[in-house]
């Protein structure tokens, strides 16, 4: 299938060009971007021209920052083509909503997409957690800002979720490993002075069980980069790492670790192949409803100025 790819930046040219590069599902038929451009593809920086001149190009994945990527969602999807959303789907609830609405009246496909539910280890650790009974949860997500996402001042910008860019990732393995839905009951946002989103924050939330559940997020940290998930059972504990690309029960290592992103996003795109063939929509936007949770009862404390 011919597929378009429009804001041609950090993960586009990471990840999502290599992973149709290498897919027998795909043919990168079109970028929009009004900077980037991909050698040897026909390129665009009109998104309504794009859509125009090309009615055989049916589907369109939109890896823009949220803010700007409802509008170019809705355009496609009153164009009458499939959609694929990067994380997080759009910048509030409504509009995903108003997303999922305007897809099911059209009859297209629409998925948003969580690369991080594609880790490696995420099902082994689905299933193994599927019949234990949880004493606690654990995630520490700690990043370093600067080396992941130089230079973009959209993440601290309104709607740009700061440290819940990269913590809403684990945010969305948790809501596909937990059997039980929790939800949150408690949240500090450390938000530095000079912006607009947090740069850290903690989090607790309420599990039917009465485990306890928490989470750690934080944009600063230097040297090792952490990026794990600890469930404490009745039974043993499992422990995530590389962001779900190594699996340990009872401190022994399941399989081999698969680090970084490579994995994750060949199979959304054979997730969205599917999709496609079959008619379907996946908006699951549970990631997405604790990080609004959190805007909406956090406490701001406000620490010292970041700057790049
Ligand atoms: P980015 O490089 O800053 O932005 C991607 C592209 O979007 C830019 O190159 C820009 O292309 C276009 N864009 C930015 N602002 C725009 C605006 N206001 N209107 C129209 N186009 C605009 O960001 P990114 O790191 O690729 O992240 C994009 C999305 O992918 C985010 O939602 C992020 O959470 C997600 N993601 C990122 C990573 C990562 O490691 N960076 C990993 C996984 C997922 P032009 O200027 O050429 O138009």
């Amino acid at each position: 299938m011919d597929i378009a790819l429009v804001g041609i930046g950090k993960i586009a040219l990471d990840q999502h060009v290599p992973s149709l590069e290498s897919s027998a599902d795909w043919e990168l038929a079109a970028t929009v971007s009004r900077h980037g451009t991909v050698d040897g593809v026909p390129a665009y920086d009109d998104f309504d021209k794009m859509l125009e001149e090309n009615p055989g190009i049916r589907v369109v994945s939109l890896c823009l920052p949220p803010v700007p990527r409802f509008d170019y969602a809705a355009k496609a999807l009153k164009a009458g083509r499939h959609v694929m959303l990067e994380k997080p789907p759009g910048a509030t609830m409504a509009e995903c909503a108003a997303l999922e609405a305007l897809a099911r009246e059209k009859g297209v496909s629409l998925f948003a997409t969580w690369h991080s539910r594609e880790a490696d280890k995420v099902d082994a650790a689905r299933d193994w957690l599927a019949d234990k009974t949880l004493k606690s949860l654990t995630v520490t997500w700690k990043e370093d800002v600067r080396r992941w996402h130089p230079g973009q001042d959209w993440i601290f910008a309104p709607g740009g979720l700061g440290v819940f860019d990269p913590g809403i990732n684990a945010l969305s393995i948790v809501t596909k490993i937990l059997p039980d839905a929790v939800h949150l009951t408690d949240a500090v946002l450390s938000v530095p002075e000079n912006r607009q989103a947090p740069i850290a924050a903690e989090l607790s939330f309420y599990h039917p069980g009465g485990a306890e559940v928490s989470c750690t997020f934080d944009f600063r940290q230097e040297g090792e980069q952490i990026w794990t998930i600890e469930a404490v059972c009745e039974e043993g504990t499992l422990l995530l790492t590389h962001g779900g690309g190594q699996m340990y029960l009872d401190g022994v290592a399941q399989g081999e670790t698969e680090t970084g992103l490579a994995g994750e996003y060949p199979r959304l795109y054979a997730a969205m192949a599917k999709l496609v063939r079959t008619g379907g929509i996946d908006m699951d936007l549970s990631p997405m409803r604790h990080v609004a949770d959190a805007f909406l009862l956090g406490r701001r404390d406000l620490v010292e100025p970041f700057e790049f």
